[in-house]
């Protein structure tokens, strides 16, 4: 549990701890869950995002949306952003060897990976639930993203499966009204390379 996690020493009963990848993917989810009556605190940690400047750009796209909505963020690299380093997301990939080029395989450990670490902190800072902004993109596999959530929900905290993705286009349009950045790849060095693979093919 980071060490400068506090939101308080009481926590609302509607509060819900969001883990959140980047700024555009969470605009629509803060807005939603709102709208469901909850409050809302982003918590953002995402070891997946290589390299380290790609990840200090989503970090700050983040925090831009966190001031614009007004929302209370957790930072667990508060004090040094270079503790953001991939070794835990490169351990949980490690037992799977070559199939961790296949998406089907990796993505799942990878939302283990983030949404153990988002309950962890949950609990330990009182929430009574949580939930994923990963759960916005129509490019994850949401039944996946969902069974993780599950899996590390449990008595006294609840996992929140709400479907983001009717605010898609919304999402879109704020994030770019806001110029806030928007990736153009998931994540990780291996989705970057899924990502321009084929444009680097056609250029040869
Ligand atoms: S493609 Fe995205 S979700 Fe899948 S392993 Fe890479 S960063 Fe994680």
């Amino acid at each position: 549990m980071p060490e400068n996690a506090m939101p308080g020493p009481s926590v609302a009963e509607n509060a819900i701890l969001l883990h959140a990848c980047c700024g555009p993917c969470s605009i629509t989810c803060i807005l939603r869950l709102r709208d469901m009556g909850f409050a809302p605190t982003l918590y953002s940690h995402n070891p997946n995002i290589h390299p380290l400047m790609e990840y200090l750009r989503r970090r700050d796209g983040l925090l831009a949306v966190a001031q614009r909505l007004d929302v209370p963020v957790i930072l667990p690299d508060q004090d040094d952003p270079t503790q953001a380093a991939p070794d835990s997301w490169l351990a949980a990939m490690s037992p799977l060897g070559p199939a961790v080029a296949d998406m089907a395989r990796r993505c799942p450990v990878c939302y283990d990976l983030r949404l153990a670490h988002t309950a962890q902190a949950a609990r330990a800072l009182g929430f009574p639930r949580f939930s994923s902004t990963l759960l916005y993109s129509k490019y994850q596999n949401h039944e996946a993203i969902i069974a993780a959530g599950e899996r590390h929900a449990g008595p006294g905290l609840d996992f929140v499966p709400e479907d983001f993705r009717p605010g898609w286009d919304e999402g879109i349009r704020l994030s770019k009204e806001w110029e806030i950045y928007r990736q153009p790849y998931c994540g990780c060095l291996l989705s970057e390379h899924d990502r321009y693979r084929k444009k680097v093919r056609l250029r040869a």
